[in-house]
């Protein structure tokens, strides 16, 4: 798909996920802008990855390059080497982290005015941690397709060298952020993932401080691009302190970032609050 069509859904999905937040107008400004710087960081250093990549590319011999288990090491130090996972996981920490905070906050002050939300909880620090943690787990679905793309490139080589010459394409392609891993599209999908988790993260905490919500109520995102397991998943009521059932997962908020990848990825999930 192309970039701007991208572009648009991801507008489209974001404005819906913001709306269902029913943020103030204040609040909604900081949001999308921290939700912006996100994604600007996200994208400098998939952008960096990928140049890191395609160097290391370069350097390998014709017999090098045509060797999937060669060429999936070289990705893999790109991907996990000190540098870039440091990088990602400050990135993370910072843009999503406030997101958190400003999502427990809004909604524990409408909830309880005598309650005052504290930065230095707890279950943000648990947060944060497990937000950390989803980083591999994205790098590895980024992998994936990478492999993928190169398996195809050797496949379609006749000679050695033609297939050296077709995985040095695809690298450069990748570099440039054109097509694999490191494109504006994979920004999105991390930036997305990690926004639900804050925002939702940080609601669900607002409410246990604010002692007055006693459940929650999952909010399947409109649209095709919704999972079935979400959408089965709308409606579906728990207690506070239990987590919601979502496939084959238990998922605490939608995005919760200790579940599955396969369950959180992309996912544009709210909840609403449950008193009694
Ligand atoms: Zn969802």
């Amino acid at each position: 798909m192309c970039k701007e069509c991208w572009e648009r859904i991801a507008k489209a999905d974001d404005t819906e996920f913001l709306d269902s937040l029913e943020l103030t107008h204040a609040e909604r400004t900081v949001l999308e802008e921290l939700y912006k710087h996100g994604e600007t960081r996200i994208v400098e250093i998939l952008e960096l990855q990928g140049k890191a990549l395609h160097d290391a590319i370069l350097e390998l011999s014709e017999e090098l390059l045509i060797d999937i288990g060669e060429l999936g090491k070289v990705l893999l130090s790109v991907q996990s080497g000190d540098l870039f996972t440091v990088q990602f996981e400050q990135a993370v920490y910072d843009a999503f982290t406030p997101m958190y905070h400003l999502a427990g906050e809004s909604e524990l002050t409408v909830l309880n005015t005598n309650k005052t939300w504290s930065t230095k909880n707890k279950a943000a620090s648990r947060f944060a941690k497990n937000l950390k943690k989803l980083v591999p787990d994205m790098n590895g679905t980024s992998a994936d397709v990478m492999t993928r793309a190169f398996q195809k490139a050797i496949k379609e080589g006749k000679t050695p060298s033609e297939r050296a010459l077709l995985v040095r394409e695809i690298s450069a392609a990748a570099a440039k952020g054109d097509a694999g891993p490191f494109n504006m599209e994979r920004a999105i999908t991390v930036s997305r993932t990690m926004s639900t988790a804050a925002a939702n993260g940080g609601k669900m905490e607002g409410w246990k401080q604010s002692e007055v919500v006693t459940g929650k109520k999952w909010r399947s995102s409109k649209g095709d691009r919704t999972r079935k397991t979400h959408r089965k998943a709308n409606g579906q009521v728990q207690p506070l302190n239990k987590p919601f059932e979502v496939g084959k997962s238990k998922l605490m908020f939608p995005g919760d970032p200790s579940g599955h990848a396969e369950e959180i990825i992309r996912c544009r999930c709210t909840m609403q609050s449950v008193m009694e």
